[in-house]
């Protein structure tokens, strides 16, 4: 989970950026931070969604808040939903360092074939915010075994874990 920092409000004219429809900030989000969900790292293609960090539902006062906005794969996104994820709670990638906090590690999920291998998240960070580490994991399902599922590929974030956790080796 790379740290996120996409920077002041975009210009226009000299003047911040208003938008009436928060999905309208989606290009400023990839050219600012890249086309990969901010949560599990996935690389977007035409299929990348503008995500609140703290639900509309939670804050409307934050529902085209720039501030509020980053982009993330639909599996995270379906699995964050609604659900509250404060900083004070979670540890996430626009208020905390989560460059190295998080590892991921290779377990075989299925004892007869030794190469079917998925990538789970864990938390390696300060001991102290391991709990928070651990609701992040939790609220986007980042320790998901959606292996047996493979044939509906309906979540794929695995295989991108463990392609990253292959070249990274
Ligand atoms: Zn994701």
């Amino acid at each position: 989970m790379r740290p996120i920092n996409r920077g002041s409000v975009p210009l226009v004219n000299g003047i911040p950026r208003v938008v009436m429809d928060y999905k309208d900030w989606r290009k400023a989000l990839i050219d600012r931070i890249g086309p990969y969900c901010c949560y599990c790292n996935m690389p977007l293609n035409d299929a990348l969604q503008v995500e609140h960090v703290i639900a509309q539902d939670i804050d409307p006062a934050l529902a085209l808040s720039w501030d509020n906005m980053l982009l993330a794969c639909g599996p995270c996104n379906r699995s964050k939903s609604a659900k509250p994820c404060p900083p004070t709670t979670h540890y996430l990638p626009q208020f905390h360092n989560t460059h190295l906090a998080f590892v991921a590690s290779a377990i075989s999920v299925h004892p007869r074939v030794p190469n079917a291998s998925a990538i789970f998240l864990t938390y390696r960070g300060a001991p102290a915010l391991a709990a928070n580490a651990n609701n992040t994991i939790q609220l986007c399902k980042l320790d998901q075994d959606t292996t047996r599922n493979i044939q509906q590929a309906t979540d794929l974030r695995w295989k991108f874990r463990f392609d990253a956790f292959v070249n990274a080796s």
